[in-house]
């Protein structure tokens, strides 16, 4: 039964039985109304309501100023790959015509040769349009990919690899004073917490802290460690994430975009513009500009899982009285417990990522307890499943054990795991 089993799933992940058995209700009959969330309009009042009580209490919970807007979308992490891409550069390029615009203005009095401003845009695109990765795991990797996928890989400066410091592999960051950071990059993007290697950032980037007015445009990936830390939402531009970890179930992906690069103060280039200049033009369901006028419903979205969402976060609400700072406390606690375990039998755990960038939600080791560790693996798994421990296998990619311990893994969950870990390397050989 549910009770018996401590599921530590990579995402989709655990959530919370009582949202379970809520969702269930809604998904029959909504508060009574006869139908379905799932049949019921994206256009009604009650979707428009569950919309806005998420966006509520989402921006209460970890403390999203009123300069932010919020936007539920679809396709997922991967979707926000391109689609920071088509609309970082394309406020990027508009930003980049309307100084073009100023400078020949002044230059030359009153009016502006549109072909001289293309023709300064064309190499404006040309020799500086970059994009800045800090890739420290396979999902900042993925991403740079898409980048150079969509736009060409010379508008890709790969900033920072984090393999290069590391034997080849992902474990570590590279220190911040070796970021080759560009002059004026479209965006700077990270990833806060990589889900497949456990490597998460221990703090923002000192270096990428705004100073002054403008700060550099940063977007972080935080699909997998969102709403288990207190962010500097004022730091990034863009914070996106999917909500199959931490938030709700998968099928809707969160953007946290700051209002100053919506309109009115900027406005995505028209296609035309981009086409002349060899750029890509995006769906329009990953155009931030039309999901944010049409407060997240320019199409028919899954009111059902944003639904869910809301009801995770009231829950949230209800069990920390100082919001996310409670939940950070209680992760920490719990990552300290089954790292602190494994740290206790060096015989037979190896930590993958380095001391100083594990992450609390992804914990990834191998088990090298015996002569084999792909035998010792098997049986640490197996062993798990009879405890009702499941979910621990490592990623394909990389093979290992992987305890991923996001929120809805109790302090009981995170104790048994610590019990079993103890145990089997006391077991054996
Ligand atoms: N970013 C991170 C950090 C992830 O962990 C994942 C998925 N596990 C993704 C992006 C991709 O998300 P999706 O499967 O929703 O496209």
């Amino acid at each position: 039964s549910r009770e018996e089993i401590t599921y530590f799933g990579a995402g989709p992940a655990l959530l919370p039985t009582d949202v379970l058995k809520t969702a269930a209700e809604a998904l029959v009959n909504f508060e009574d109304t006869g139908l379905g969330l799932a049949e019921h309009s994206h256009r009604s009042e009650l979707a428009t309501n569950i919309i806005n009580t998420a966006k509520a209490d989402l921006a209460k919970y970890i403390d999203i100023p009123d300069d932010y807007e919020i936007l539920f979308m679809q396709g997922g992490g991967s979707g926000q790959f391109s689609a920071t891409v088509y609309n970082l550069v394309g406020i990027w390029v508009e930003r980049r015509r309307q100084k073009i615009i100023k400078e020949l203005g002044t230059a030359e009095g009153a009016d502006v040769p549109q072909d001289k401003v293309l023709e300064r845009l064309r190499k404006a695109v040309e020799e500086e349009l970059k994009i800045d990765y800090l890739v420290t795991g396979s999902w900042s990797l993925k991403a740079s990919q898409e980048a150079a996928r969509l736009l060409g890989p010379e508008h890709v400066n790969v900033a920072a690899d984090a393999r290069k410091v590391n034997d080849g592999k992902f474990g570590k960051i590279p220190e911040e004073k070796d970021w080759k950071l560009s002059k004026d990059p479209a965006m700077v993007y990270y990833c806060d917490n990589e889900t497949v290697d456990g490597v998460e950032f221990p703090g923002f980037p000192e270096i990428l802290k705004p100073s002054g007015e403008e700060g550099p445009i940063v977007v972080a990936d935080m699909s997998s460690n969102i709403l288990s830390r207190r962010i500097p939402v004022r730091n990034f531009s863009v914070i996106f994430f999917g909500a199959q970890k931490n938030l709700g179930s998968a099928g809707i992906t969160v953007v946290i975009i700051k209002k100053k690069l919506l309109p009115p103060a900027v406005s995505t280039p028209e296609p035309a513009l981009l086409r002349k200049l060899g750029l890509p033009v995006g769906p329009i369901v990953f155009s931030y500009e039309t999901i944010a006028k049409n407060n997240s419903l320019y199409n028919t979205l899954n009111i059902f899982d944003v639904y869910i969402a809301g009801q995770v976060l009231k829950k949230a609400l209800a069990s920390f009285s100082d919001n996310v700072t409670g939940q950070e406390a209680l992760s920490d606690k719990k990552a300290k417990l089954i790292y602190a375990t494994l740290d206790a039998h060096p015989e037979s755990y190896k930590v993958v990522p380095d001391k100083s960038v594990r992450s609390r939600m992804n914990i990834c080791f191998r088990v090298t307890h015996g002569d084999s560790i792909a035998d010792a693996e098997k049986a640490f798994l197996a062993g798990a499943t009879k405890k009702g421990l499941t979910g621990l296998k490592g990623h394909r990619s990389v093979g290992g054990i992987r305890a991923s311990n996001y929120n809805s893994i109790s302090l009981e969950g995170a104790e048994k795991l610590a019990a079993y870990i103890d145990e089997f390397a006391k077991g054996p050989r």
